[in-house]
């Protein structure tokens, strides 16, 4: 095997991106570049009972927006278009097609390879034989294997059964005994027993090849360096190896990634959670947040820092740092950090990502002015100190947009207070509001001057700050009632107090 360190990203177009993907496509990222070498999509679609129409598409779209750059790969993800393959559709790296369905060809010559020196052969049992083996294997309680009768077939009688036109898949012929030792390289060596595997079908009836066929023959011709693939392949392992000996090739390495459960310690499935990328992004999750929370998932930093740029994870990763113990899915970890992450962004660019969860609230208003970046700039500056995900912006900030608030009057006063005593405290906050000049309207004026004006007639904040909140509001809890002044300016704030003393 070469020196060089390639590593890919090999999903199967199911639809969406599982979020166990996305943790999988990062590690490979983060050790391909920890270790200063390179990333490779190859899109796996020969399994067409998985296959979803425009899947792929889907696929690199999803990945785009997550921004993980690949060095090679179709023609269509970023990062791969570059000047010297203006078209889109043309692959890029000298190691294509990238797709496994347009390497048929190669298959087949591979196939023909493995025939050849006798370490794969044709098999022409019928569906019917190999149901009732398995039906009779699970009623004597034994493992359902295939009983490898067409293994030794003369080559006479296989030539004449595929000239009679004969269905036949081609099978992996496995040593029948013995230990086959594999390693990983998180794990260390693992042991398998040969009479536990079987003469598995490498080449389906119709030529198409399966996963396990299809993988080693691309890892090799493509020069992968390491395998990095979720926990739940390991059991190929042998399989693979026993396949890249039969080839006469040298195998990656491998390095198989600890489990993702739920909260529960049960898979993270459709059924119970949010499970695809896309979901976590229409939620308003920001790709750096499912990245750095990603890259958390069994790796393990020495320091105690867990806010990881991209560049930041990439210097401190060493994959011997990642664990084989299961991880677990903290929806409450990501959201913090997704927090964390909405408020590093710059207004402008927050503005941007909110504005489709804002567009319900915007149609609360007649007023243009509530409409504009100006205004809604405004109200996201005051938000996003809460913030956990941008589709929360248009439910926590409903009442900035609302032209008339309905809410019951009574809500207007504050505890053992009585109507008329949250009626005068509004008329004395309109006058006092009245004079403020323009100049001095934004939040930390407006507080001085009106809790001043509160102390100097020994009066209780309550009695002028719960109705001051609701008029402006028509909610218990919000921001400050001064912060809601400054926003929403001088006169629809004196607009909204005159329309709760009316209620009064
Ligand atoms: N195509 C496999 C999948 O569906 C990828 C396994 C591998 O990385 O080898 O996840």
């Amino acid at each position: 095997m070469s020196d060089k360190i390639r590593l890919r990203f090999a999903p199967s177009p199911t639809g969406f991106l599982h979020i166990g993907s996305l943790r999988t496509v990062l590690y490979n990222y983060l050790i391909a570049k920890s270790l200063g070498g390179i990333l490779f999509l190859r899109i796996e679609d020969t399994d067409s009972k998985r296959e979803v129409e425009g899947a792929v598409e889907k696929l690199i779209e999803i990945l785009d927006w997550v921004g993980i750059k690949f060095d090679e790969g179709p023609g269509s993800i970023r990062g791969t278009t570059n000047a010297a393959h203006p078209n889109e559709n043309k692959d890029v790296g000298d190691y294509g097609p990238y797709i496994q369905s347009r390497r048929l060809d190669i298959y087949k010559k591979y196939t023909q390879e493995l025939l050849a020196k006798g370490e794969a052969y044709p098999c022409f049992c019928t569906e019917e034989r190999l149901i009732k083996m398995r039906a009779d294997a699970e009623a004597m309680k034994k493992p359902p294997r295939y009983d490898r009768a067409c293994r030794d077939l003369s080559k006479e009688e296989v030539a004449k059964r595929i000239a009679a036109g004969e269905k036949y898949v081609i099978r992996h012929k496995l040593p029948v005994a013995g230990e086959i030792t594999v390693h990983d390289e998180l794990r260390g060596d693992i042991k398998f027993n040969l009479v536990d595997l079987d003469d598995y079908v490498l080449i389906k009836s119709n030529g198409i090849p399966v996963y396990q066929f299809a993988v080693v023959v691309d890892d090799h011709l493509m020069e992968t360096s390491h395998v990095v693939r979720a926990d739940e392949w390991i059991s190929s392992l042998p399989k693979n190896i026993l396949l890249y000996k039969s080839f006469g090739w040298e195998a990656p390495k491998f390095i198989h990634l600890p489990l993702v459960l739920d909260k529960n310690g049960g898979k993270l499935s459709k059924r119970n959670n949010d499970v695809a990328v896309e979901d976590f992004r229409a939620k308003g999750y920001l790709p750096e947040a499912l990245l750095n929370y990603n890259a958390l998932l069994g790796w393990h930093p020495a320091g105690e820092k867990e806010i990881f740029s991209m560049d930041e994870a990439i210097a401190e990763f060493k994959y011997q740092d990642i664990g084989t113990s299961p991880a677990v899915f903290s929806a409450e970890k990501l959201d913090y950090l997704n927090g964390i992450y909405i408020r590093k962004k710059e207004l402008p660019e927050l503005i941007a990502l909110c504005k489709p969860y804002l567009e319900e609230n915007l149609k609360l208003t007649s007023n243009e002015h509530k409409k504009s970046d100006q205004f809604v700039g405004k109200v996201i500056a005051l938000e996003r100190e809460r913030l956990k995900k941008l589709s929360e912006i248009g439910e926590h900030t409903k009442f900035f947009f609302v032209d008339n608030l309905s809410y019951d009057k009574a809500m207007l006063v504050w505890k053992k207070s009585t109507p008329e005593s949250a009626r005068a405290s509004l008329e004395d906050l309109l006058k006092i509001l009245e004079a403020i000049v323009d100049a001095d309207w934004e939040t930390e004026k407006i507080e001085e001057i009106v809790v001043k004006y509160i102390k100097d007639n020994n009066k209780g904040v309550g009695d002028y700050l719960w109705p001051m909140r609701v008029a402006l509001t028509g909610e218990k809890a919000s921001p400050s009632p001064f912060e809601m002044a400054d926003v929403l300016g001088k006169s629809e704030t004196i607009d909204k107090i005159k329309k709760a003393i009316a209620k009064l």
